[in-house]
């Protein structure tokens, strides 16, 4: 604003620049006396929030315009003025006239003679209701965060020790049925008809595929729980978990490009796991029209490692990349599997402070990436 449109409002000198600055500021100023700690002068905007007139304000000893529960810091903050400290921030409370009181930033400067006396200070008030405010819902939408994560965590606790009750206890049931199975056998070995061998056959199975489920249900709830951190090689546990895998990488003519590995702070058996879940998967769900190529490698990023693991297979349809890492799920029933593995893979990572998710290769195929906090 120039001086002439200055001159158009109606601020009472605008063509002192000063005035209107020290006045009109957002921020509350004043100067006080270093021998009597009254107030020598202070602007309108002071006057305004503290409900005081001019008249009434000037004169008054600054203790009078503190609220009491800071008085003993305010007579520290005056002592050590005198002596030259510094006051930069001090969080205060200040009290109106009509006895409400507001948090204020108290920031001072002396004002000195050619002798270095101080003449008085120059004082400011910032109130900070707002931010108090903001820090005080803050404040509370932690403490409610802080109350869900425990009661989340106890849930989970309780959901793996109900996990390993239940499989524990379902292996009882069935040892007998498969007991008494075998002894049905055993009895009627030559006097059954032969459908029923056929149903032994049948029953045998399925008492197989519940004993492979209860087994990974109790895998998964032990998950992390006895495990403790350590420096982790992940391209020593590749290499292990290709050893695994040797037969069928060998019959099939996999294809495996590693990259180099970075070493992590990890879980070594649960790493082991989370290869082998997603090395297994690539080897499995292989398209039989090429030739099966699995690359291993991780990115760089900020703060975390992007481990990925990459196949030319039969892919997968992105409108299922959530389902996948639940338990239980499973996409296509062509391929033999208890849809649990990527749960755990999923687990796993999550152990580890990281992520995972799946993206079509963009070739063909699938790739899982997963990170890991450095
Ligand atoms: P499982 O392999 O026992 O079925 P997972 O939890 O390991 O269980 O995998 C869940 C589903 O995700 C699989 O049934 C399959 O449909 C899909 N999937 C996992 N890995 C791959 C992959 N590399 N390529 C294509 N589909 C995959």
């Amino acid at each position: 604003m120039n001086l002439h449109e200055l001159e158009k409002t109606n601020i009472r000198d605008p063509y002192n620049s000063h005035e209107v600055l020290y006045h009109e500021s957002p921020e509350m100023f004043m100067s006080i006396c270093p021998k009597t700690a009254k107030l020598i002068t202070c602007n309108i905007t002071l006057c305004k929030a503290l409900g005081y007139t001019s008249k009434e304000i000037i004169g008054k000893n600054i203790f009078e315009l503190y609220d009491e529960s800071c008085h003993d810091r305010v007579r520290t903050l005056f002592k050590g003025f005198l002596k030259g400290n510094i006051v930069e921030n001090e969080e205060l409370v200040v009290r109106k006239k009509d006895g409400n009181v507001f948090p204020v930033l108290l920031s001072a400067k002396a004002v000195r003679n050619n002798k270095g006396e101080i003449l008085f200070s120059n004082s400011c008030w910032r109130d900070i209701t707002k931010i108090k405010e903001l820090e005080s819902s803050l404040k509370k939408s932690n403490q409610l965060l802080n109350q869900k994560v425990k009661e989340l965590a106890q849930k989970n606790k309780e959901l793996e020790q109900f996990a390993y009750i239940v499989s524990h206890d379902l292996n009882t049931p069935l040892r007998n049925i498969k007991g008494v199975l075998n002894l049905i056998q055993e009895d009627s070995e030559s006097d059954v008809p032969p459908t029923w061998n056929t149903y032994f056959g049948y029953i045998n199975q399925s008492v197989a595929r519940m004993e492979r489920l209860i087994d990974t249900i109790l895998e998964f709830s032990k998950l992390g729980v006895k495990s403790e951190k350590q420096l982790v090689d992940p391209s020593l546990i590749l290499n292990e978990v290709l050893e695994d895998f040797a037969l069928e990488v060998k019959e099939q003519n996999v294809m495996v490009c590693k990259e180099k590995l970075p070493k992590v702070n990890g879980y070594s058996v649960e790493f082991h796991m989370l290869l082998q879940n997603l090395i297994g998967n690539a080897i499995k769900f292989q398209n039989k029209e090429r030739t099966p190529k699995i690359e291993v490698g991780a990115i760089d990023q900020e703060g975390e490692w992007m481990f990925y693991v990459k196949d030319n297979g039969i892919g997968i349809n992105l409108e299922y990349k959530h389902k996948i890492f639940s338990f239980f799920k499973r996409v296509n029933e062509d391929f033999k599997g208890t849809g649990i593995g990527l749960a755990q893979c999923k687990k796993i990572v999550e152990l580890h402070g990281g992520r995972i998710w799946v993206e079509r290769n963009k070739d063909v195929g699938s790739c899982f990436y997963f990170t890991i906090p450095k």
